[in-house]
């Protein structure tokens, strides 16, 4: 397939790499001037789109997704796939799938979960929302990239997901570092909290797979001095899209308010900002109530 690839940062350069190995005629185009091996290099994004089979977009948020989409669709030909795998709000992923929709193109909302790691080695999950033929078009191309890719329903389905599963994941991780700071407390030795809880009704993927405890559990960003990983700020992000999302959609949502604020304190006041979102529990670790 011809593929334009647009946004070529930490998760998209990798990503378009995969496809190249793959044996995909790729053209990146990126703003800041990065370039992928075995890809070709376009001067604009409008000129990345025309004549692709697909157009995958990894850009930071919603706003640059919007402008680029107004680049992309009139250079784009049609029955061509606009394939965006940006985490952004739901609101911008449903405007521009519309957007393409009515130029005559098929659009699919794809945001990934695996980070780095999974966007190098090719074992991302994508979530997507679009038409059956939309998803049925970029599929083998998720194929490549990801290890698992879940249909989950019209325009817009995939990003919220996404946001709900890093509500989640926001959510537990706070409740975990604030337990282990607690058992600290109480004398409890960290690797006997990991032995119960990953094996008792406190467990989760925090706990199990992603332990924020140092030397504890399996290895993790807690081992290597909470480099990320998934850092504080990229969750922090997340958190804002599902409130966004819960306001507009006039949903109750209190645990995921409190992460967002907590996320935010740690982010902007508390040094949290480049390191591991499982960075938590070193600052839990150093308060006390008030
Ligand atoms: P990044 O900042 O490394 O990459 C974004 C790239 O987009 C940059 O290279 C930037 O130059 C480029 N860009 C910005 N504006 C552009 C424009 N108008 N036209 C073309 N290129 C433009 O970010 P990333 O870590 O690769 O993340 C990309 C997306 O993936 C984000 O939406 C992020 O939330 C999501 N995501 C990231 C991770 C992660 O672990 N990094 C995990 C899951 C999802």
């Amino acid at each position: 397939m011809k593929i334009a690839f647009i946004g070529l940062g930490n998760m998209g350069g990798p990503m378009a790499a995969n496809l190249v190995k793959a044996g995909h005629e790729v053209t990146g185009f990126d703003t800041a001037g990065v370039t992928v091996e075995g890809a070709a290099t376009a001067s604009t994004a409008a000129e990345a789109a025309t004549g692709a089979d697909v157009v995958i977009t990894m850009l930071p948020n919603g706003t640059i997704l919007r402008a680029v989409a107004d680049q992309i669709i009139p250079a784009m030909s049609p029955g061509a796939a606009f394939v965006d795998c940006s985490t952004v709000d739901v609101d911008s992923a449903r405007a521009v799938a519309q957007q393409a929709e009515n130029a005559g193109l098929m659009a699919v909302d794809a945001p990934v979960s695996g980070g780095i790691g999974g966007a190098a080695g090719g074992t991302l999950t994508f979530m997507a929302g679009g038409s059956d033929a939309a998803f049925a078009k970029a599929e083998p191309l998720f194929d490549i990239m990801g290890q698992k890719a879940v249909h989950c329903g019209a325009s817009g389905a995939g990003q919220a997901a996404k946001i709900c599963n890093n509500m989640i994941l926001g959510v537990t991780m706070i409740a975990t570092c604030e337990a282990f700071a607690l058992a600290d407390k109480l004398g409890l030795d960290r690797q006997k909290m990991f032995d119960v809880v990953s094996t008792s009704s406190g467990y989760s993927w925090s706990m199990n797979a992603y332990c924020p405890a140092p030397g504890v559990g399996p290895s993790s960003p807690a081992d290597n001095g909470y480099t990320p990983g998934f850092a504080a700020d990229l969750m922090l992000k997340d958190l804002r899209l599902s409130q966004q999302a819960a306001v507009s959609a006039d949903a109750d949502t209190p645990m995921g308010e409190l992460a967002q604020a907590l996320y935010t304190q740690f982010v902007e006041d508390e040094g949290g900002t480049g390191k591991d979102f499982s960075a938590m529990l070193p600052r839990f670790e150093s308060r006390g109530r008030s």
